[in-house]
């Protein structure tokens, strides 16, 4: 199949294009510089040479004819797969730095393949568990979340601070992509990915640590000693190995029963203590972990079984399963999951 992916300079998208190119897809992935191409390109000389990967420049997708040249190819695309969107937290303005290039960068981007792009017939977005979750009911013991869960926050409650704003972005962006394909009936059909916290190997090329992705940052700052006193709360308890996103973003676009659905891709539980013990477990020369006594970074009763929500993953693993190779379903089975991605990195 014939993909364009965007935001290949990312943390998911990497993996996806690294999966994408495995299963012999021809793609072309869009990045922000030319510089960043050549990068990526370093990584991929063999496919770039014969053909099956190529770059569009894409600097600012808030704009709203961002993609209007992206989308056309010779030969054309069949499928499209938007992963690009900011996430990280450090905004001075909500709206012009995290809802604007999620909601006009999707919105955008169906437009210009409805209009130039008339042989796509799949298009995969990557939201969020950030679009699923319902921050105003905390741990909400009882309840299992699941694709049939929106978050209702409202842009009064966007502005409030960077991590709500965020949440906001994933949850207008992948409203408004819906609403899209209900009002404009377009010939392809959409589907998105909903991960929560996304851990994992780095495989996109990183300048420096301090540009390392937003969501494994707490491992880092974990291994640096920044927890030794206290481990900070852990937000949301649940995550997914990266490699199993780009698995799911690539299994959507394979498989036609993935058409027009949300799917919540979560491998089950964490908290920052279990990250910070695990660490502890398999890197004995990081000195500056924290303790037992060390307070903080637990689930809110000491254990996910009690006074927290539960998740219903089934659609993703009934669906995306054959694809699902590495924790995702081993995680429920004696927990080895988040373990066994320290052990092997
Ligand atoms: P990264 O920050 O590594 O990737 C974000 C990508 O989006 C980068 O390629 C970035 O380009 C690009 N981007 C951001 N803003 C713009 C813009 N205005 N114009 C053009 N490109 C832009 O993070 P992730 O890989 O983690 O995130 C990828 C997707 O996954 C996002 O949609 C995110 O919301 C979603 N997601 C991530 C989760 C996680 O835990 N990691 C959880 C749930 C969803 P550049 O680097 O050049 O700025």
């Amino acid at each position: 199949t014939r993909v364009l992916l965007t935001g290949g300079s990312g943390f998911i998208a990497a993996h996806t294009l690294d999966i994408l190119l495995e299963h012999g897809h021809s793609v072309v992935t869009t990045v922000r510089t030319q510089e960043k191409a050549d990068k990526i390109k370093e990584s991929y000389k063999s496919y770039v040479d014969k053909g099956q990967l190529g770059f569009a420049i894409v600097p600012d997708i808030a704009q709203p004819e961002a993609f209007e040249k992206a989308v056309v190819s010779d030969p054309p695309f069949e499928a499209v797969l938007h992963t690009a969107s900011p996430f990280h937290f450090n905004v001075t303005d909500v709206q012009k730095d995290l809802i604007d290039p999620a909601v006009i960068g999707t919105t955008g981007i169906l437009k210009s393949i409805k209009k130039s792009a008339p042989s796509v017939r799949s298009v995969v977005i990557t939201s969020s568990f950030a679009a699923i979750v319902d921050g105003s009911k905390g741990f909400w013991p009882g309840h299992a979340y699941s694709e049939e869960d929106w978050n209702p926050m409202t842009q009064e409650q966007a502005q409030e601070n960077p991590m709500m704003g965020y949440r906001a972005s994933k949850t207008f962006a992948e409203r408004a992509a819906w609403e899209f394909v209900k009002k404009e009936q377009p010939n392809f059909s959409i589907s998105t990915i909903n991960p929560p916290m996304v851990f994992g190997p780095i495989v996109h090329p990183l300048d420096s640590l301090e540009s390392m992705n937003t969501s494994n940052q707490r491992i880092l700052s974990a291994a640096q000693g920044k927890f030794k006193d206290e481990i900070p709360p852990s937000g949301v308890h649940l995550w997914v190995d990266v490699r199993d996103v780009a698995l799911a973003h690539v299994a959507a676009l394979e498989k036609p029963e993935a058409a027009n659905k949300r799917f919540f891709v979560t491998a089950g539980y964490f908290s920052n203590r279990e990250m910070c013990q695990i660490i502890k477990k398999n890197f004995p020369e990081f000195k500056d972990l924290p303790s037992d006594s060390t307070a903080g970074g637990d689930y809110p009763e000491g254990t996910p079984d009690k006074g927290l929500y539960s998740y219903n993953n089934k659609r993703s693993v009934d669906i995306l399963e054959q694809f699902v190779q590495f924790y995702y379903k081993t995680f429920d089975d004696n927990r080895p999951g988040l373990a066994s991605l320290y052990k092997e990195n």
